[in-house]
């Protein structure tokens, strides 16, 4: 019987290498024999995570489907057609595609899950205009959805970044937190009064702007503090 000489594992005459760690096993006493018996499966069996996850999406949309049914049939048998029944309809539809999504995708990127709650927001916003009506849809709740989405998505994606520098992040953020605030009073104003003034968003608008400015120099004056002394040293 030989061990390991890096982490002690006990090893078959049939491993060439530590099926733990990897290193080469090299015993004069006990040399490499192919053909000696295998201490353990050639394959590892393997659990299928996608099957799970079918499963699992399978299970949560009949869960889903019997509610969903229910509330049509319901409101269907009660007027002969379809009305107050949309809009949870419509709710569920939406859990329905925040949860069965995750589950279908194998490694769903955040900017996706992002864009996809996005659009089912919007979704479910014009389901409740179509059903409540009102002026509020296309110039506030749709502008401001996509607002929320882009502005989410443009953060996450600089936040993660690998070739941008920390303080280029800090930049890039604050630079979409201005137009967010500025976009957002719009917005606010154009539904309230119909005519767009722009007020406090200014005042945060030029703070992001400020502290945007400040980190941009302090980084500027790093890097050339660090040439410097590289100059000076090397
Ligand atoms: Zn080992």
């Amino acid at each position: 019987m030989s061990y390991c000489v890096n982490c002690g594992v006990e090893l078959g005459e049939s491993e060439k290498r530590c099926p733990l760690c990897g290193v080469e096993v090299i015993n004069p006493a006990k040399p490499y024999s192919e053909k000696a018996e295998r201490p353990f499966p050639a394959s590892a069996e393997s659990v299928t995570h996608r099957g799970v996850r079918m499963i699992t999406a399978q299970v949560l949309s009949l869960l889903l489907a019997i509610p969903i049914l229910s509330v049509l049939i319901a409101d269907l048998l009660k007027d002969g057609r379809l009305s107050w029944s949309l809009l949870p309809v419509a709710a569920m539809g939406f859990v329905f595609l925040a949860v069965i999504f995750p589950c279908l995708l194998k490694k769903p990127p955040v900017w996706l899950f992002i864009l996809l709650g996005t659009v089912e927001t919007a979704a479910f916003l014009f389901v409740v205009w179509v059903l409540v009506g009102g002026d509020w849809l296309w110039l506030f709740a749709l502008p401001l959805t996509a607002l929320v989405g882009a502005a989410a998505i443009g953060c996450y994606l600089i936040l993660r970044s690998k070739r941008a520098s920390v303080s280029l992040k800090i930049i890039v953020v604050l630079l979409i937190l201005m137009v967010f605030v500025i976009v957002l009073q719009m917005l606010i104003e154009l539904h309230l009064s119909g005519r767009i003034r722009l007020s406090w968003s200014i005042y945060a608008a030029l703070s992001c702007g400020m502290v945007s400015l400040a980190v941009l120099i302090v980084s500027r004056l790093i890097r050339k503090n660090e040439n410097v002394r590289k100059k000076l040293f090397f």
